[in-house]
């Protein structure tokens, strides 16, 4: 249980890659008391907020895509729902724009796969609140299982997303390492040396290159130490074009 814990993150974006020393320790530690914050499932206080600030449903602009937002559940690296009943992808709309033609072109050249989104908006006050769930941790060890608010993470901005691929009849397909997972083998900059050592199948190898080449139909490229982030905008670029969203 604590190897398991220990290697999973808050989709860390840019933030310094986990050292593996102390802080495994000090999370779950931390994820044991954090679980009692779950918050409650029949209550949603984030659609109205994200809606006024003008963030579109990505099923509204295409519903071939599917949705499983990880942070609705217990099932993430802190145990704990943070997003209470919050269930939908909400992104900035030429964001969304550009996720559906990602789709479109998996219906139209790779039937029976879809993109499955595990986070996309994420409001700053559910950022911040994740950072204080671990607030026991030393800041320059938090920042290495998820990042600091101050920062405005680009799922913030609505302008990143969190997803893999789906296939009719097996469900989400398998990527080698799952998602939130902070060793190694999730950075899509050492796949070649894990594919040559065995520690990659080939399938897994092929199915994170063709999430990349359906994202690339959108314009999205991804994060360099997670195999499911995908960037729409530079955070320079989003700070121009838009708020974070509270
Ligand atoms: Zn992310």
């Amino acid at each position: 249980m604590l190897l398991a814990i220990a290697l999973l993150s808050g989709c860390r974006e840019e933030e310094a890659a986990l050292d593996q020393r102390a802080a495994p320790q000090l999370l779950e530690e931390v994820v044991e008391d954090a679980s009692t914050m779950n918050l409650p499932e029949s209550i949603d206080t984030i659609s109205p907020r994200i809606i006024a600030a003008g963030l579109v449903n990505v099923q509204s602009i295409n519903p071939n895509i599917r949705v499983e937002l990880k942070y609705a559940t217990t099932d993430n690296f802190m145990n704990t729902n943070v997003y209470g009943g919050f269930r939908d992808a909400y992104l900035q709309p030429e964001v969304a724009q550009r996720l559906g033609k990602v789709q479109d072109y998996l219906t139209e050249n790779h039937p029976g796969y879809s993109l499955l989104i595990y986070d996309a908006v994420r409001p700053n006050s559910v950022q911040q609140f994740m950072w204080e769930l671990l607030d026991s941790i030393p800041v320059d060890q938090r920042t290495k299982f998820v990042s600091n608010p101050k920062n405005g993470s680009l799922h913030s901005y609505g302008c990143a997303v969190d997803v893999t691929l789906w296939k009719e009849g097996v469900g989400p397909v398998d990527m080698g390492a799952g998602y939130d997972d902070m060793r190694k083998i999730a950075y899509p900059e050492f796949e070649s040396h894990f594919l040559s050592t065995g520690e990659l199948t080939s399938v897994q190898y092929a199915h994170r290159q063709l999430l990349r080449k359906a994202m690339r139909q959108g314009g999205f490229w991804v994060l360099q130490t997670e195999w499911w982030h995908f960037n729409a905008h530079s955070r320079d670029t989003a700070k121009e074009l838009y708020e974070v969203v509270e």
